[in-house]
């Protein structure tokens, strides 16, 4: 009883130090006392399960939990040591799958090894909440499944579009409601293979039905579904913490995927329902015209000449590991008097805030960071805006032309301003697979190759252009 009062006691604080975590990742600066909060929160949580669970197993029992806490903490830790920025949202998306799979086999476990004490409709509740919790549960599984192979680019980021596919969306949804109906009346075993088949099919077909530009509102869905999971898995296992948690991580998901939707103009419904009532877009392989060229030393001469210039990044920045040399770059024209900002679109990257954790992480000052609502109407009176990897988040297709995949998602106004260089390696597309017209536009010329060595030339180039100027000094002093 006093080790059950105990937990009991614990869960609260491992709950409270949850939810101070949350508010704490909300902000930059207090992002790294949220983590902190977030893990003392864990290991809590994980002692006080152990010691609740310590009076019903044996000492097997707690050695292999032991066990499978040391492997999965090994795993968990050696993961996070090697994992490259710009693999997050995979490794985010892994992790989604992993939680869906843990509720989908609590779900099982709840049918196979029912109470003995439950009865009446105390017994129908719980045969509802193992079929939710497998439900939910298995949806996760899959969708986060195929989001990785997505964002690794193991598979194609184009939407999957079957014929009827809002039909079988549905189809499936009614279908998971009358057997639901059916289990709680007579559970059996079909019932429950039946949901899982179904759920799974869902789940793999939600996802591969999004297209790639809107796999942000995706990947906080599923982070979304992974807490509801979790916290139908608390109800199954009547376990208070598992059900605060789980609501935690869904209604934050929940939040995080509606200010996405709204950050990108779209329908929130719209996206969770696998595309649903958008246009068929098509894609725009037309003819756009010539590109032209420029070089890193006159883009140096360009930024040398400019009173006021904005750096809009984007994945290509986090993939070259470009934050460094841009840092510098803004130091540089700031010292030299001109007015450096950054644009961040809220999608920019891979994952919500990638922009922002990588020019932290380069000590960018915060006041030069802006929101693209911040610094969209100031475009049109920039000399120069430097383009950093970034290609959807900059396409004025956007804006232009109904027909894109991407018609109708806010963009950065860039091509307002007076000159635009765009820095990558090629012509090809952005993550949407759209080409973008901004690169055939009179004021707009292509800086070839990898980011972060190009910006590197340019600030040799800003500096061979200081040179003779300081040596003249010397000469006539
Ligand atoms: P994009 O993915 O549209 O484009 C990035 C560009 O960077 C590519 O066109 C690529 O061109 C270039 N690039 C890649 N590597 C390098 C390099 N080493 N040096 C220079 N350039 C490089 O980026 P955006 O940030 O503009 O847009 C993000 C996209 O990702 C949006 O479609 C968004 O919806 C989606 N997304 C965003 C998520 C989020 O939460 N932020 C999550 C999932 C998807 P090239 O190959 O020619 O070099």
């Amino acid at each position: 009883m006093t080790t059950v009062t105990a937990s009991e006691a614990a869960y609260v604080v491992a709950a409270l130090l949850f939810i101070l975590s949350l508010a704490g990742l909300s902000q930059h600066r207090t992002s790294r006392s949220g983590v902190v909060w977030g893990i003392a929160g864990m290991v809590v949580a994980l002692a006080a399960t152990v010691g609740l669970a310590s009076k019903d197993i044996t000492a097997t029992g707690l050695v292999l939990i032991a066990v499978a806490t040391v492997i999965g903490a090994g795993i968990g830790l050696w993961r996070a040591r090697v994992v490259e920025m710009t693999g997050m949202p995979e490794l985010i998306a892994i992790m989604h799958s992993l939680v869906g799979l843990a509720a989908a086999f609590v779900g099982w476990n709840g049918y196979l090894d029912v109470d003995a004490e439950l009865s009446g409709s105390l017994l129908g509740i719980h045969h509802a909440e193992v079929f939710i919790g497998v439900f939910i549960g298995a949806v996760t599984f899959t969708g986060s499944v195929v989001a990785y192979l997505k964002l690794s680019a193991r598979i194609d980021s184009r939407p999957l579009t079957l014929p009827g596919k809002h039909v079988l969306n549905i189809g499936a949804l009614v279908a998971f409601v009358g057997l639901t109906i059916a289990f709680v009346a007579r559970p059996n075993l079909g019932l429950l293979i039946a949901v899982t088949v179904i759920a799974l099919a869902l789940g793999a077909h939600l996802v591969a039905s999004i297209g790639g530009g809107d796999m942000p509102v995706v990947v906080s869905m599923l982070n979304s579904y992974s807490g509801w999971a979790a916290a139908a898995s608390g109800f199954l296992l009547a376990n208070n913490l598992l059900i605060v948690t789980g609501a935690l991580v869904g209604s934050s998901g929940a939040y995080l995927s509606y200010i996405m939707c709204k950050a990108m103009n779209r329908s929130f419904i719209s996206v969770i329902a696998g595309g649903f009532g958008t246009p068929a877009a098509v894609a725009d392989d037309g003819e756009h015209g010539e590109h032209r060229e420029i070089s890193a030393e006159e883009t140096a001469e360009l930024l040398r000449d400019a009173s006021s210039v904005i750096i809009t990044p984007g994945y290509g920045m986090a993939v070259a590991q470009a934050q460094y040399p841009v840092a510098e770059l803004a130091r540089k024209l700031r010292e030299r008097g001109v007015e450096v900002r950054f644009g961040i679109h809220p999608v920019a990257g891979r994952l919500p805030g990638h922009m922002n954790v990588l020019l932290a992480e380069a000590n960018v000052p915060y006041d030069i960071v802006l929101e693209m609502d911040e610094i969209n109407d100031d475009f049109a009176d920039t000399s120069v805006v430097l383009v950093i990897g970034a290609n959807d988040t900059v396409n004025p297709a956007a804006t232009d032309n109904p027909a894109s995949p991407i018609a109708g998602m806010p963009v950065l106004h860039v091509w307002e301003a007076a000159s635009v260089v765009v820095f990558k390696r090629s012509m090809a597309a952005g993550y949407a697979g759209v080409q973008n017209p901004l690169f055939f536009r009179e004021n707009s010329q292509m800086l070839f190759g990898d980011a972060k060595q190009r910006v590197e030339d340019i600030l040799r180039g800003l500096d061979a252009l200081d040179t003779p100027v300081k040596e003249m000094a010397a000469t006539t002093r």
